[in-house]
């Protein structure tokens, strides 16, 4: 199974002596090393830490470190200063709790994926968003989400292929390993058979579908849209993926199988 990848940019304290530091690094060898080395001498622990080379200066790198001052005697302030007498260090900061219990990640901005700028949205928020917007606008609100999904799938299937210059399964495996990456599910391509159309993909944990709400269980229309729009780009018909599981009905996985269509006067 894949592992549980907590990001370190906005922490919930619990009250706990944990601050967040920004370490700036030559980009030696070695030089983590010596970082870890301080940190290690004075009994603290790093609790996760995410090592990025510099996008505005060559030669340099940075060191966001939650770190865990529970066992230590020494204070941030004097961590801070012998970590700064480190050959290979040039600059360190720490951020403590402000608000309330938490520490609020303000080194960076913004955030990137694949050198494109990201946002990171609750899991929560989004799919209330989602059903909310279908149980507002009924069954107009589930064909706008999916035309949404639908278009983006086509287009993020159209620039991977012109990066990678994969086309058909492989294309579409390359997306969904990605999306995995990204947090939307783990997926899984079953069966992809075009001469019979028999193609058919698992998600585990998709997060449009989780469960939240007893009185909603409509499953996936954003997502299913996307897979439609990503099947239809790498196999170059009209596809569209119907959800015949979904964990939001009790079932332990979302599976979707591809049917033709016509989209003609939706893409026009
Ligand atoms: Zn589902």
């Amino acid at each position: 199974m894949p592992i549980y990848l907590d990001l370190p940019l906005v922490i919930d304290t619990q009250g706990k002596d944990v601050y967040l530091f920004l370490i700036e690094l030559k980009d030696v060898p070695g030089a983590l090393e010596k970082l870890t080395n301080v940190i290690a001498e004075n009994n603290i622990d790093i609790r996760s830490t995410i090592l990025i080379p510099s996008v505005e200066k060559i030669g340099t790198g940075h060191a966001l470190m939650y770190m865990d001052f529970n066992r230590s005697n020494i204070t941030p302030q004097k961590l801070s200063r012998k970590i700064k007498e480190l050959d290979v260090v040039l600059n360190v900061d720490y951020e403590a709790p402000k608000y309330g219990n938490y520490i609020v990640n303000t080194f960076s901005f913004p955030l990137g994926v694949m050198r494109e700028r990201a946002v990171i949205f609750r899991v929560d928020w989004l799919r209330n968003l989602f059903k909310r917007f279908e149980k507002k606008f009924g069954s107009g609100g589930k064909t706008f989400l999916f035309y949404m999904g639908l278009e983006g799938g086509r287009s993020a299937a159209a620039e991977i292929r012109e990066k990678t210059k994969l086309t058909g399964k492989e294309l579409v495996e390359a997306i969904l390993k990605m999306l995995q990456a990204l947090g939307h599910g783990i997926f899984k391509i079953e069966k992809c058979d075009l001469e019979k159309l028999e193609i058919i993909i698992t998600a585990k944990e998709l997060y449009e579908c989780l469960p939240s709400n007893k009185d909603i269980d409509e499953g996936s229309q954003f997502f299913r849209g996307y897979l439609s729009g990503v099947l239809t780009e790498a196999f170059k018909q009209d596809l569209v993926a119907m959800e015949v599981k979904c964990i939001s009905r009790g079932d332990q996985y979302c599976e979707f199988h591809a049917q033709k269509t016509k989209y003609t006067k939706w893409l026009s």
